[in-house]
């Protein structure tokens, strides 16, 4: 097989024009099914998202559908784990997506998830976390939680910037740093690098507070452990109140103002910036967590309080995301590829069909994609659930993955 199929000959790809997408009503967007579980997560997400779209449109928009390659499928075929073709046709065809991937763990390739974000510079992972009444969930309230996290996802301490101890990079680099720079670092530590620019944090924020002002959300809380790391994670912080005063002052209230100058109430149409502690953040969000609304923050606080947060409203398996940079976006399962269960037609496909319903609405398709969400939580509230949330629930029998899906789209009707 080809690393790169065809596109069906119909269907025409989507374009960008002063950096909004052009998508016309049968879009090329090609899907890599993934590893272990991902086949079967994706035959029961396709259905799913073309049912959506011909009932919201009537049969006048489809998608054209283009298998890429990608994972172990893509080293069997063509010998190499991320053919060229395949980011080539992401980067061709401006959105995508994908089922889980493996990443062998202490050597092989490295992560292809990373290599993916990289070369397309997706620098930053969107995940919304909201909780589906009938999902069984660890605290008492968890319909108070609907946050949506904005991960900056190409610096930070994922930059892979590291030597191991007693190599010879980071015993040259220590004796360095201790010579010249008056450190005491042991002279067999282990180092890793943990770069923070201005224009990569300016520009998640930026992000962040677009789809704030756009989605009608209420706040931007800047997520950060400035208080330890200064010229980082502080940094970070006042970069993105920097980007907020300067490129968004007119629509854009810092709490700081909301105190001093509006007697601790925000004026009504202006949207808050705020900033806390990470450590903080993780009590906030378990105690308080309808007071945080969107949320900007460095890669490694991101990828704790994403799962976090959806364990918390018992979605780990549930939970949708995405990778954008300024012009492509690949939208995902965030789980693994769950290999012991592969081929057994069992595992949730929520976490896909979610993403999917992200990428519906990321190409300007929202009432394909409130189908598939209404529908989505209209079947979890019947109890109609895979394995994963069917043994938390008493007396419920689970359902297969593909007829979790079936169900769904029988709900759209
Ligand atoms: P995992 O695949 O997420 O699986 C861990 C456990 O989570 C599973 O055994 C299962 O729990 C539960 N789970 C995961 N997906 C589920 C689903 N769709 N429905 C229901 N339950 C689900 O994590 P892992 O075992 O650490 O990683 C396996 C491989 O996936 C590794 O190669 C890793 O690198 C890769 N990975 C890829 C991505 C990605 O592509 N974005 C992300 C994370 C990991 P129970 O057994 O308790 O039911």
């Amino acid at each position: 097989m080809p690393a790169t199929p065809s596109p069906p000959s119909d269907a025409k790809p989507i374009t960008s024009r002063d950096g909004r997408l052009v998508v016309p009503d049968h879009p090329v967007v090609p899907y890599i099914e993934g590893d272990g579980t991902g086949p079967d997560i994706w035959r029961a997400t396709k259905p799913v998202l073309d049912g959506a779209v011909a009932r919201a449109y009537a049969g006048r928009r489809r998608i054209g559908w283009l298998r890429i390659l990608a994972g172990e499928s893509a080293h069997a075929a063509v010998g190499d784990a991320l053919p060229p073709e395949t980011v080539e046709a992401i980067r061709t065809y401006l959105v995508a997506i994908k089922g889980p991937l493996t990443t062998p763990v202490g050597g092989g390739h490295r992560s292809l998830n990373v290599t993916l974000r990289q070369t397309l510079d997706l620098y930053t992972c969107i995940r919304p976390v909201r909780w589906f009444p009938g999902v069984p969930a660890p605290v008492v309230s968890p319909q108070k939680l609907d946050v949506v996290i904005f991960r900056e996802n190409t610096e930070d301490v994922y930059a892979g910037v590291e030597w191991p101890s007693g190599s010879k990079e980071a015993t040259s680099l220590i004796s360095h740093l201790n010579a010249t720079l008056g450190t005491h670092l042991r002279d067999d530590s282990a180092i890793g690098i943990k770069p923070m620019s201005p224009m990569a944090s300016k520009r998640l924020v930026r992000a962040a507070i677009r789809y704030a002002l756009t989605n009608k959300r209420r706040s931007v809380t800047l997520v950060h452990k400035g208080n330890i790391m200064k010229f980082t994670e502080g940094a970070f912080r006042d970069w993105g109140y920097q980007v907020a005063t300067e490129e968004f002052g007119d629509v854009v209230v810092t709490e700081k103002e909301v105190e001093d100058r509006y007697c601790g109430v925000a004026p009504a149409g202006k949207l808050l910036l705020n900033d806390r502690i990470a450590d903080a953040m993780f009590q906030q969000l378990l105690l308080r967590p309808d007071e945080y609304d969107v949320i900007a923050t460095p890669n490694l606080n991101g990828d704790y309080i994403s799962d976090a947060c959806a364990a918390q409203v018992g979605g780990l398996g549930i939970a949708p995301g995405a990778n954008i940079g300024d012009s492509v976006g690949i939208f995902e399962a965030t789980h693994g590829t769950a290999p012991k269960y592969a081929g057994q037609d069992k595992v949730n496909p929520g976490s896909l069909i979610l993403s999917g319903a992200m990428l519906l609405r990321h190409i300007g398709w929202g009432e394909a994609a409130s189908l598939v969400e209404t529908a989505f939580g209209k079947t979890i509230a019947q109890k109609v659930v895979t394995y994963d949330l069917a043994r938390q629930i008493s007396g419920v029998e689970p359902t297969s993955c593909s007829g979790f899906g079936r169900a769904v789209i029988a709900n759209m009707d």
